[in-house]
């Protein structure tokens, strides 16, 4: 048996990117104690933008963040391919009922949303950086 004192942790985290504030947050919710290590000295405005499919946004919701990432974000209604030099459309995707087939949403975020409400939860779980 493991005895704990309050500065014991279950699992070390390296990297606090979207991969590693992830994990945290899914070892803290089953109850591990996670420290998230990070090289950089703060997160910054890092990165573009994230398309996030209904298997993910499932993921999301069962965390509790759907509805805040789901206001961060954008829910487009359709995906288009375009020809690149003439601009004329080759393709159409329509994702109008993608939340009401598969279950979950398919949306659009800049990666420092999605890392931002990430770092909250985990922040908000006991896990440090
Ligand atoms: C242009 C572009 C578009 C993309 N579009 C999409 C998309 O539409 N949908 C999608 O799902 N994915 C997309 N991706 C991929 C997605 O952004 C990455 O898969 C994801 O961010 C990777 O997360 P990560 O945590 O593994 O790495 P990162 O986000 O790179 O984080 C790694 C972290 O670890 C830290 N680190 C590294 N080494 C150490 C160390 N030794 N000690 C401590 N800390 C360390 C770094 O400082 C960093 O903070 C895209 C990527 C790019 C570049």
């Amino acid at each position: 048996m493991t005895t704990h004192t309050k500065d014991t942790v279950d699992v070390i985290v390296v990297g606090g990117g979207i991969g590693g504030l992830a994990n945290a947050l899914a070892l803290t919710q089953k109850g591990l104690r996670v420290r998230v290590l990070e090289r950089a000295a703060e997160f910054g405005e890092v990165g573009a933008g994230l398309q996030i499919a209904p298997n993910c946004t499932r993921i999301l919701e069962h965390w509790g963040l759907l509805d805040e990432v789901r206001s961060l974000g954008v829910l487009p209604e359709n995906i288009v391919m375009k020809d690149a030099v003439d601009g004329s459309e080759l393709t159409r995707l329509d994702l109008k009922d993608v939340e009401a087939r598969y279950g979950a949403p398919y949306l659009v975020i800049h990666r420092s949303d999605l890392h931002g409400a990430l770092l909250r939860a985990c922040q908000g779980a006991g896990s440090t950086s």
